[in-house]
């Protein structure tokens, strides 16, 4: 098939390479000519995500198009949405923090506290987010009394969020793909650790309490089937005892889910293709313990001195190096939890 895909970055460049196994034929959409994508698809569309033309001619390339990310145009989406199996309602929920919160909450998944931003209605500790363009933690500020709001400077033109800040034993995303027949199969859970609001590394192994399992799965399959979506969507929670709070969810491969290109029987990215390509879904299991660890910007040169067979490193190929910009990710794949993490502390120091 022709696969259009929206955006050239890291994930639509794993997206094509995994599409290439079952060589479909991939066009790129994306104003960088030189972006991570452009190097593995056949034919880039160069220009802005929101030109209409453009689009129109992209579209006609293509026999179904996939997202990589989750500001696209949503007129767009929506004029074109038959050949897109990820479809607009995930998109809608997922662009702005209020309505992907009630969202859940209307499904009757636990959430932390929420209100739109109010000075009248302030609560501590908590923290504001701008509801709309965040990510990797940008635009949000851990609040713990008034004077903290005092000194913030807010944008009268944008809208915020006030959450309660949940004091989580961990933090886990749930990688779930759902085929056009409904079936939904999910990678292993990842434990994912943030280095300055941005993820650092997701372990996978089995060390999840099977109730915090199945009540996160059973949360996933909820949202994933109440959008009708089709292809890999990504949720994350807070666990604290025995609750699984939702955060957030990605209408997209994730991040976290990097990991399962080496340690899983399949893949993330395999399953989203085979799912927006009208296959159905495949099981996947972890093949051994893995940890996967993202590379920034500043982190050059870190990974030189190693030569592991159970180390493997995706470089996305990014003309710019810039500070918190993802470079790349390392995936240690490894018989023992404890001999993964060795390497990994040989690796990079935390
Ligand atoms: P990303 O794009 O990396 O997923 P984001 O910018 O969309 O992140 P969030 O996922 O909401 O934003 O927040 C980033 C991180 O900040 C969370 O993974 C968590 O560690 C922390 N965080 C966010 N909201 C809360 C909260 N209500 N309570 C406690 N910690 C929080
Ligand atoms: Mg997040």
């Amino acid at each position: 098939m022709r696969i259009g895909i929206i955006g050239g970055g890291q994930l639509g460049l794993m997206m094509a390479e995994a599409a290439k196994k079952y060589n479909h034929i991939i066009v790129g959409l994306d104003p960088n000519e030189c972006c991570p994508l452009s190097h593995v698809a056949d034919e880039m569309i160069v220009g802005q995500y929101n030109n209409k033309e453009l689009f129109k001619e992209f579209e006609e390339k293509c026999d179904v198009i996939t997202y990589e990310f989750e500001n696209v145009d949503m007129d767009l989406v929506s004029q074109y949405e038959d050949k897109i199996p990820q479809k607009r309602a995930a998109l809608f929920y997922s662009r702005n923090r209020l309505t992907e919160k009630a969202f859940a909450r209307d499904l009757n998944i636990p959430t932390a506290k929420f209100l739109k931003y109010d000075k009248q209605l302030l609560f501590y500790p908590s923290i504001i987010k701008t509801t709309t363009g965040g990510y990797d933690g940008k635009g949000q500020w851990k609040i713990s009394k008034k004077e903290d709001v005092d000194q913030m400077l807010f944008d009268s033109n944008i809208e915020y969020i006030i959450e309660e800040l949940v004091e989580f034993d961990y933090e886990i995303s749930v990688v779930a793909s759902r085929d056009s027949f409904g079936n939904v199969s999910f990678i292993p859970i990842p434990v994912n650790k943030h280095r300055n609001g941005i993820l650092f590394t997701s372990t996978v192994f089995d060390d999840i309490d099977s109730l915090i399992v199945s009540k996160a799965k059973e949360y996933t399959t909820r949202i994933i089937e109440d959008l009708d979506y089709v292809g890999t969507l990504a949720v994350e929670y807070f666990v604290k005892g025995n609750q699984v709070i939702f955060n957030e969810f990605a209408p997209r491969p994730h991040n976290s889910g990097h990991y399962s290109i080496e340690g899983c029987s399949v893949s993330q990215f395999e399953n989203h293709i085979l799912a927006i390509t009208n296959q159905k879904v495949m099981k996947s299991h972890l093949i051994n313990p893995t940890i996967m660890i993202n590379v920034l910007g500043q982190d050059n040169g870190f990974i030189e001195d190693i030569s592991d067979s159970s180390v493997h490193y995706h470089d996305y190929n990014k003309t710019e190096r810039k500070n918190d910009r993802k470079m790349g990710h390392i995936t240690i794949v490894s018989s023992t939890i404890s001999e993964a993490q060795s390497i990994k502390n040989n690796v990079i120091k935390e």
